[in-house]
């Protein structure tokens, strides 16, 4: 399904159980001089809906309920699970984690429970079942929003024998397990279930034996997907038809979320970037989120109004950028845009998190106004609800290869899965070519450009489809510590880059990791791509072999000088590129161009440096996103293609000329 709203909602978190009553008039009256038509209650409110074990009550929430719809104002309905009332950690100090250093924590942070708990997830399930019974006829919930930020890890005992059941399920005998993980390296053959440990830091950690923290990592992902599940469940039973969803992180290393998305009707995530994150870096974990339903639209379920409380430096959101990143969200496929929060907290550890209404409470302030201003804007775009961004190239995004790499000890501390995704990602950005950011395992038919950056490791069924692509005519692009192990973590044993080699037509013989302050070259050798010359490079560098590739790059220093470090090799009527090294923003965006003009990809309109550009499309028609990050005018030349601003009405065609910090949204009418 493409489409569960029929207004574009926007509003946010929403803690009015921490005011006086009448203050929650006043937000009433605040939220519809700001446009606000959605709010997500009540995100932590277990120990107010549960006082005590055997006790539930609602009545405040029936109240707020009463009063959020008396202002025709909808609802997204969280189940507050997330964080447990002390009550229950002290009747039942199981529900608390244990820590990777063998330490019970105690109460008192968010999210801070044993997943495996059969007590947390008793009352868990069971709150959401009373919630989902005592609500179910409020024709103003439109989504649930079940826990909050999921990520619980733990290492408790409960834990380590849920860990021994999922083991034996998945590989049925002790032999199965010694050698799938190795065992016999530094003697650690096991003989019996219960010698079996989860990789805590008393127990050797998670770098001695990869494949156990593997492992552990996705037992320990399906177990917090199980707490999801089981509250999805009791809510099902009761409202059947309404949307469920829980917010995710971006890029959040501890869940797998092509996973979860699996569970999900609709994604929806926090966007949360430093004020001087590079805006590719933002367009790429947006693209991400799109990319775990294969391109369906998501909710931006909380942003910051003006500033963060939680990072080193809490910059404020200058004048324009609020609006400019919303508008971003959107034309990556966000079809809601939402806060945290409405209202500052008056004490705790977010009183200092942007919101809609600042401590002094009224709407004279400059973040309220910017957000007015948005909220009187978006109900343009209703039209555009559930349309699909248009990608024509692919970057695979794999959870498990993103352990896997960065638990490997070698080749270097420096090599980090996300960055090198954000350099080739950052290059189709510059190049204003739009990416789905994908998993593995989906269907690479529908794009011209498919790029594995690290593809460290190779699970079961991913080269296969990988070759398929290219057979059929696609074109693929790897880098160095590519093909490397298989999903136990076990190492090629026929040469680098094992399964991939033949697409690739080469051999990687050694990996030389380089020094922070080291760098090398690559010299372009004749190549049909338009590069020339050298460029830089640094972090890793492949020695490798032509078998058959053809050498586009060479090495320009170390004693590699001169062997190859870009090639490109026929298969079937596609085409296999191998980048063995980690080259320059300057390499990148060149490369990548070169590669977009072949398949004939690039965007036909021009822009100047600073503009981001996108295309959603629905049955109503073809939008496109204009935005300038510049500090100054910017223009894009839309040639003879004529369009409307939805958000001005204004009619454009040939060069546009955007403001500092600008958005054009631009329905094509020709
Ligand atoms: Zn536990």
């Amino acid at each position: 399904m493409d489409k569960f709203f029929d207004k574009f909602y926007y509003g946010g978190d929403y803690n009015p159980n921490q005011f006086p009553k009448e203050i929650w008039y006043e937000d009433m009256r605040l939220f519809k001089l700001a446009g606000v038509n959605i709010v997500t209650l009540p995100v932590f409110s277990w120990a107010s809906l549960q006082p005590s074990e055997n006790e539930y009550d609602f009545s405040w929430l029936d109240e707020i309920f009463d009063l959020v719809e008396q202002n025709g104002i909808d609802i997204c309905l969280a189940t507050s699970t997330a964080a447990q009332p002390a009550w229950m950690s002290k009747r039942y100090p199981e529900v608390c984690p244990v820590d990777e250093n063998g330490v019970r924590v105690k109460h008192g942070w968010r999210v801070n429970f044993c997943p495996n708990s059969e007590v947390y997830r008793h009352f868990a399930s069971k709150l959401a079942g009373k919630l989902a019974e005592h609500y179910k006829d409020r024709k103003s919930i439109k989504v649930w929003h079940i826990g909050n930020e999921y990520g619980p890890v733990c290492y408790c005992d409960t834990c380590a024998g849920k860990f021994r059941e999922w083991l034996k399920k998945k590989y049925k005998t002790i032999e199965n397990l010694n050698k799938a993980w190795n065992l016999q390296f530094w003697g650690h053959t096991v003989y019996d279930w219960d010698e079996v440990l989860p990789p805590s830091n008393i127990a050797g950690g998670k770098i001695v034996h990869q494949a156990r923290a593997l492992d552990y990592f996705r037992f320990m992902n399906d177990s917090v997907l199980e707490c999801y599940l089981l509250e999805k469940e009791e809510i099902r039973k009761h409202t059947p038809n309404i949307p469920i969803t829980t917010n995710l992180m971006g890029t959040y290393k501890p869940l797998d979320y092509f996973k979860w998305a699996k569970e999900m009707d609709i994604v929806s995530w926090d966007s949360y970037p430093r004020a001087n994150d590079p805006m590719s870096n933002i367009a790429m974990r947006h693209d991400l989120m799109r990319g775990l339903k294969e391109g369906q639209s998501f909710m931006l379920m909380e942003q910051t109004p003006s500033q963060q409380n939680w990072q080193a430096y809490n910059s404020l959101k200058k004048p324009g950028i609020m609006r400019l990143w919303s508008y971003q969200a959107i034309a990556h496929g966000a079809d809601t845009v939402m806060f945290f929060q409405m209202r500052r907290s008056h004490g705790g550890c977010e009183k200092f998190h942007g919101a809609l209404i600042a401590h002094v409470g009224h709407e004279n302030t400059r973040v309220f106004r910017e957000c007015a201003e948005l909220g009187a804007e978006l109900p343009k775009l209703k039209e555009i609800i559930g349309s699909r961004v248009k990608a024509k190239a692919a970057i695979l995004f794999d959870w498990e290869n993103w352990h896997a790499l960065e638990l490997s000890s070698g080749p270097s501390k420096d090599l980090k899965y996300v960055p090198e995704i954000n350099r080739y990602h950052s290059a189709f950005y510059n190049n204003n070519v739009t990416v789905d950011v994908i998993n593995p395992s989906f269907d690479l038919s529908k794009y011209d450009v498919v790029v594995a950056p690290v593809l460290y490791m190779v699970r079961e069924g991913v080269a296969e489809n990988i070759k398929e692509y290219v057979k059929n005519g696609g074109t693929f692009i790897t880098t160095f510590f590519s093909g490397i192990v298989d999903e136990n973590d076990y190492v090629t044993m026929k040469g680098y880059p094992g399964e991939l080699r033949d697409l690739l037509g080469i051999w990687a013989e050694e990996i030389d990791p380089l020094f922070p302050e080291d760098k090398n070259g690559i010299v372009m050798q004749e190549n049909d791509l338009g590069l020339s010359g050298e460029y830089e490079c640094k972090l890793i560098c492949d020695i490798i072999h032509s078998e058959g590739a053809k050498v586009l790059g060479v090495y320009k220093d170390n004693f590699y000088m001169g062997m190859p470090c870009l090639t490109v090799n026929e298969y079937g009527k596609g085409k296999a590129y191998y980048v063995a090294t980690a080259p320059s923003a300057e390499f990148m965006d060149a490369f990548i161009k070169g590669i977009c003009q072949q398949k004939n990809i690039l965007p036909k309109y021009t822009f100047d440096k600073g503009i981001e550009f996108t295309e959603r499309e629905n049955e109503h028609g073809k939008y496109l996103f204009v935005l300038n990050h510049n500090t100054c005018e910017a223009s894009i030349d839309l040639a003879d293609d004529k369009f409307v601003d939805l958000l001005t009405s204004k009619e454009y065609s040939g060069k546009a000329t955007l403001p500092k910090y600008g958005v054009l949204v631009l329905k094509k009418i020709n």
